[in-house]
């Protein structure tokens, strides 16, 4: 063991000299979690407004989960996909009964999930639809986000995910979001294999497309033999007052892919969905990964989510983001800080009445920090607000107070 760090200035320090650049934190350095809170090295304690960017929907170190996880941990961890494991049926059953698929396929990160599908859905565009090889399209919207591999940003829009980083992976059509004569444009293209959306655009800022959007999104994929390939690592899980996001419109996407809070933020875990016609394009050796599927993950996915199940947290998730929806809408009527508060359930985000090039959002979650409270801005001006979904009535209560002194406070330099 390396000798223990006594102060968050040292923490700090250390990340800055050794670590890569590649993240701006707020200043504060963790050191324990519990249901929906932490507590820094210097003993203050917060509530966590952003459950590592929705991951944490069970809450920090959900007993159940832990119990999971230290049991199988004990009795095997990884064996990789070369053998079976007595573990991994059992969790591709309980996934595929929950989520209503007749196949899953199991990777880590969110960002290889995404990966999955797109070659789930470029290999069904060959060998079911017709698709001239190599001519596969995909198409995704303006202001994705899916994450952080050269060919996930191939199909960014945001010049900070790929600005040096090309050359990129073509297959990638933009259309705007939100927008079904765009879908109606783009799908009928007979080389398109798959649309690629998220139900909500979390990192973007929390933007909700319209009632009937997803609906309208299935309706043109079917008429036009596209896959509905549908990125629900941050929407899904309980987080949007529903176990999916796509719920809401009883959507049912043909790809669909799942990550963050399939481990209570235990593990990275992520998920593809689909059902035969689709998974079953793919044979032994056309893709894998060393850990996806290792019986510790499997253990671990099926805890948590049945802790989403038997604690009723999309419930929770619906209920109490109405009410934080309804006490954001009222602190708009006292400030002109805010400008809008928009989200689902349990995403939701305000944005901040300045230009995205000035520190005030970033200001305001320092202060909030001072107050106990941890959130961060995402582009500039908009603060994503996503506690974990075991927060109750009196702290979600507790924590509007908190935004609303601060937002009142706040007098901007
Ligand atoms: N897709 C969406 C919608 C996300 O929100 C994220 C992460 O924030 C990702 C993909 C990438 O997941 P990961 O960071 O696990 O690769």
């Amino acid at each position: 063991m390396t000798e223990a760090i006594t102060s968050s200035k040292e923490a700090i320090e250390l990340e800055k000299k050794y670590g890569a650049h590649n993240y701006d934190p707020i200043p504060v350095v963790l050191t324990r979690g519990e249901g929906v809170f932490f507590w820094d090295i210097e003993g203050k304690k917060y509530y966590d407004f952003l459950s590592a960017y929705s991951a944490v929907n069970q809450g920090h170190c959900h007993p159940r989960i832990i119990g999971a996880l230290k049991d199988q941990a004990a009795e095997l961890t990884l064996t990789s996909r070369a053998f079976y494991n007595d573990k991994l049926g059992l969790a591709e059953k309980y996934v595929c009964e929950t989520f209503g698929y007749q196949k899953c396929l199991f990777m880590n990160s969110g960002a290889e999930g995404n990966e999955t599908g797109i070659k789930l859905a470029r290999k069904w565009g060959y060998t079911k639809k017709g698709i001239p090889e190599n001519k596969a399209i995909i198409v995704a919207a303006k202001k994705n986000f899916h994450g952080r591999t050269t060919t996930v940003i191939s199909a960014s829009t945001d010049p900070k995910a790929q600005i040096g980083f090309g050359p990129f992976m073509p297959g990638f059509e933009i259309v705007d979001y939100d927008s079904i004569p765009a879908l109606e444009k783009s799908l009928s293209n007979p080389n398109v294999c798959a649309l690629w959306i998220e139900p909500i655009q979390g990192e973007a800022g929390v933007f909700v497309p319209s009632d009937g959007y997803l609906k309208a999104a299935e309706t043109i994929c079917r008429k036009n033999n596209v896959l509905l390939m549908m990125d629900e690592i941050q929407t899904g899980i309980a987080r949007t007052g529903k176990m999916l996001a796509s719920d809401h419109e009883n959507v049912r996407p043909d790809l669909l892919i799942l990550g963050k809070a399939l481990s209570g933020g235990v593990l990275p875990i992520s998920l593809v969905m689909a059902d035969d016609e689709v998974m079953m394009v793919m044979g032994p050796g056309e893709h894998g990964s060393t850990f996806g599927g290792n019986p510790l993950a499997a253990a671990v996915i099926m805890e948590a989510l049945q802790v989403i199940k038997d604690e009723k947290l999309a419930e929770n998730a619906m209920r109490l983001g109405k009410i934080f929806r309804e006490r954001m809408q009222a602190l708009i009527k006292k400030s002109k800080l805010v400008e809008l508060v928009r989200g689902k359930g349990l995403l939701n985000a305000i944005v901040i009445n300045d230009s995205p090039q000035s520190k005030t959002a970033w200001n305001i979650c320092l202060e909030l920090a001072k107050n106990g409270l941890l959130a961060k801005p995402t582009h500039g001006n908009i603060i994503r607000f996503a506690p974990p979904l075991v927060i109750t009535e009196d702290q979600i209560h507790e924590c509007c107070d908190i935004i609303e002194k601060v937002i009142l406070e706040f007098t901007v330099n």
